[in-house]
Formats: structure tokens, C-alpha cells, sequence
């Protein structure tokens, strides 16, 4: 029987473990990706404490943080929760059950797609997600990223480094980066910002050549491209809550207050999963570690009752499977 079990492990859940070990939680991290988002990311420099890092050397720095307190760690992806009593039971694809007093709930989100004809043909073969992972493959190439956020920005200076050209493709009025990355954008020789249009259509032959513009850029409607990398946004990844009530906003995301407490007493939830609004590895460190002393103020304050009251038992289940 574990105090918490955090699903998650990125750095929303890296920080919740790192605090619960050290307040002596009986604590399992179940992530299937350690590291998550951030990892993915070229460059950090809005950690507090670090001028500049990259994502990867941030993720690392957490997980060894959260690895020096004395914590297990299951490497699998959680596919159902169950509430029973007041104790919490995590199903996992590797066949293994687990029981918590609490969870944290930290499961990040998944890339928003643009759902247009071509994106699934296309997919890894011209159409990404994910700049730094597959960026390099578009050297010296001509690429747009589509997107109007910060992380679209960001995207767009980091393909910079590598292909001829980039358009930045808002559906906007403008990029609505944080100034330093927008003024970094609008200095950079290879980055073209369109404004206020939409990509209707993603085409090619095998692999992505271009793609279909609702309005004409240069006098044609079709622009001929390399890769498209999508920075649209993200999905709330919260399906597995819903099975046990679990409160959620429309876009599927888990309403949290200040305690990082849900609806369900017991279950707290942090980072780009929850409904904050502005989404930073910081917000998301700092809910987690809210979530964690909650958490620790709840099993000091609650008798607890368990579908399966002993720790035997329980071993039991896990070898049998
Ligand atoms: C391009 C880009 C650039 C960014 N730049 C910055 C920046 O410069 N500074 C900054 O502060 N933020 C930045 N961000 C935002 C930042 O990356 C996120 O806010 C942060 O990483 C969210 O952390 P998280 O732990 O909530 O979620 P995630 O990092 O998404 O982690 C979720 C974890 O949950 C795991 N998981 C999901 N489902 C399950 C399951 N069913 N069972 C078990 N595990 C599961 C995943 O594998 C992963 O380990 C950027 C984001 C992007 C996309």
C-alpha cells in the first residue's frame, strides 16, 4: 500500500516524487516516458535558477532530484484507475495492480492535430510534432510550422537552425510568443511569419510537398514544402479519470484549486493535464509539489480503508501476473 502513487513522469511528476520522498511518502512513480514534454525541448530559459539549460539537461536534473530520495519507479503506462473505500487502485499494461492512499494525477497532454486530409497520410513522412526530435532530417529543406502560440515560436527558431527556409503559419493576427521569442522571429532572415491563414490540405507523393492554404500566398493558394511541423496546441491526456468522476473542464482538462485538490478527496492532479491556464514547467513543478503536501496533509488525517488490506495480498496479485 503505497502513501501515493503519481502517474506521470514528466516534470510535473518528477517534482511531485522528488516531495514525496522527501516527506517520507511510501511513493511509486508509474511513467511510461520519463521525462516527458520538456525532454523534447531545444532549449529552457525560464526555469528559475537556471539562465539557460536544455530540455533534455532539465528533465535529467529532475529525475535525479526525485531518484536521491528513496522512491520507486514503475516504467509502464497506467490503463485504469479504480476508487474503492477511500483508497485508489492503478491497473498498468504490464498486468500489475497498485494501491494508493492518493494519486497524483500528472499525465500531460498529447499534440492537437490539424485533423485535414493528408495529416495521417503524411505522417512522419514530411508531417511532425516535434522539432527537436525529428528537425534535423530537414536540413538545408524548406519547412513551415504551424502554429501561433510560444511553442510554435519557439519551433520556428529551432528549424531555423537547420532548413533554408521557414513559415511560420499563424491562423491569427499575429505570433503570440513571449516578446523575446517573437522579436528573436521577426530578426531571424530565414522565418517568414504568415499571417491569418489556415492549412486546408496537406499534399504529396509518398512524402510531403506541400500544403493547401485557404487564401493565396504570393498569388497561389498550394505552398510547396518539405515538412510541416504542427505546434497547435495539446489534448488534456485525463480519459482515465473520468471512470471515477474525476471533475473536467470542456476541453478535458482537470479542474484543480490552489491546493491542487480535485472534486475526489484523495486525488490531486498537476501540470499541463490540469485546467491552469498558463502551461510552464514551472506551473507545472509547482503544482505538483502543492499536490504532494496535500496529499501528505490528507494520509495524516484520514483512516483508510482498502479492497485489499495487506501488503501480502497485494504482492501476491503482482506475482501471480
Ligand atoms: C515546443 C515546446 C516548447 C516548450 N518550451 C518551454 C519552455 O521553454 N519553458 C517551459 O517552462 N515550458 C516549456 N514548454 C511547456 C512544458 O514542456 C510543459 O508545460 C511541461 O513539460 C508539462 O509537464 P507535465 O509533467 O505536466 O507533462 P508531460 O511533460 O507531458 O509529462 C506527462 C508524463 O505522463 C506520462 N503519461 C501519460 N499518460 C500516462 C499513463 N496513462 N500512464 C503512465 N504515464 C503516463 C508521459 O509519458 C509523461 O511522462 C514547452 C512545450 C513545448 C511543446
Amino acid at each position: 500500500m503505497y502513501d501515493t502513487i503519481i502517474i506521470g513522469a514528466g516534470c510535473a511528476g518528477l517534482a511531485a516524487a522528488m516531495y514525496a520522498g522527501r516527506l517520507n511518502m511510501k511513493t511509486l512513480m508509474i511513467g511510461d516516458n520519463i521525462g516527458g514534454t520538456i525532454a523534447l525541448t531545444d532549449v529552457v530559459e525560464n526555469y528559475p535558477g537556471f539562465i539557460r539549460l536544455t530540455g533534455q539537461e532539465l528533465a535529467d536534473n529532475l529525475r535525479k532530484h526525485a531518484e536521491s530520495y528513496n522512491i520507486e519507479k514503475a516504467e509502464a503506462k497506467v490503463t485504469k484507475i479504480r476508487h474503492e473505500h477511500n483508497c485508489f487502485i492503478a491497473e498498468t499494461n504490464e498486468g500489475k495492480t497498485y494501491q494508493s492512499r492518493t494519486i497524483i494525477f500528472a499525465t500531460g497532454t498529447e499534440w492537437r492535430k490539424l485533423n485535414i486530409t493528408g495529416e495521417a497520410e503524411f505522417a512522419n513522412k514530411g508531417v511532425h510534432y516535434c522539432a527537436l526530435c525529428d528537425g534535423v532530417i530537414y536540413n538545408g529543406r524548406i519547412v513551415a510550422v504551424v502554429g501561433g502560440g510560444d511553442s510554435a515560436a519557439k519551433e520556428a527558431l529551432l528549424m531555423s537552425q537547420y532548413a533554408s527556409k521557414v513559415y511560420s503559419i499563424v491562423r491569427g493576427e499575429k505570433l503570440r510568443g513571449e516578446p523575446i521569442n517573437n522579436d528573436r522571429v521577426a530578426k531571424n532572415p530565414k522565418i517568414e511569419v504568415i499571417i491569418k491563414v489556415n492549412v486546408k490540405q496537406i499534399i504529396g507523393d509518398k512524402i510531403v510537398k506541400g500544403v493547401v492554404l485557404d487564401k493565396p500566398i504570393n498569388g497561389s493558394t498550394t505552398l510547396s514544402l518539405d515538412a510541416i511541423f504542427v505546434a497547435i496546441g495539446h489534448i488534456a491526456l485525463s480519459q482515465l479519470v473520468k471512470d471515477i468522476g474525476v471533475a473536467t473542464n470542456k476541453k478535458g482538462e482537470i479542474i484543480i484549486d490552489r491546493q491542487s485538490k480535485t472534486n475526489i478527496p484523495g486525488f490531486f492532479a498537476a501540470g499541463d493535464v490540469c485546467d491552469t491556464v498558463f502551461k510552464q514547467a514551472i506551473t507545472g513543478v509547482s503544482e505538483a509539489v502543492t499536490a504532494v503536501y496535500s496529499a501528505y496533509t490528507y494520509v495524516n488525517e484520514n483512516e483508510f480503508i482498502c479492497p485489499i488490506g495487506n501488503e501480502d495480498l497485494m504482492a501476491k496479485s503482482n506475482k501471480n501476473t
